[in-house]
């Protein structure tokens, strides 16, 4: 069993789809092993999507990502980051395969409902950077 790092960001939240996306990770056979609801201060969405620092859409990432309450995830499962990806769907929902959270839930390639860490070592990097090591115990 592996661990991932996700959250359900500020858009499926406000729109009241965070209890469906919550069941649909349960159905899928994840165990949810640490759940948070938080609002992002600034420096912390900067500091998380540091990556895309200087990139056009970054200034209006952290905007969207510190918008409204989001809810933290880590997430239990056989090669669990690869089996998040996969249930979140592309990340421009108009790529989005059916049945994924972002064909059901996202509107746009910025508001797009869901993260999840793109590889093992940032699901590790990701989830020390959000929960206390006893949360995860
Ligand atoms: P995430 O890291 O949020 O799980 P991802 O790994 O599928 O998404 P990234 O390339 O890491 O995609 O981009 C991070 C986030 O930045 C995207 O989820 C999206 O919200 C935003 N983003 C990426 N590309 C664009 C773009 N061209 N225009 C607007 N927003 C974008
Ligand atoms: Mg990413």
């Amino acid at each position: 069993m592996s661990l991932t790092f996700g959250i359900i960001k500020p858009d499926a939240v406000a729109a009241g789809n965070a209890g469906k996306i919550l069941a649909l990770i349960e159905a899928n056979g994840f165990k949810l092993r640490a759940v948070r609801m938080t609002k992002l201060a600034k420096d912390e969405a900067e500091g998380f999507y540091a990556v895309h620092q200087g990139k056009p859409f970054f200034e209006g990432l952290v905007e969207f990502m510190t918008s409204g309450p989001c809810i933290l995830l880590c997430l239990e499962k056989e090669n669990a980051f690869a089996e998040w990806r996969k249930l979140m769907g592309a990340t421009n929902p108009a790529n989005a395969d059916e049945g994924t959270i972002r064909k059901l839930f996202a509107e746009s390639i910025g508001k797009n409902a869901a993260h999840g860490s793109d590889s093992e070592e940032n699901a590790a990097i990701e989830l020390a950077w959000f929960f206390r090591a006893y949360e995860l115990a």
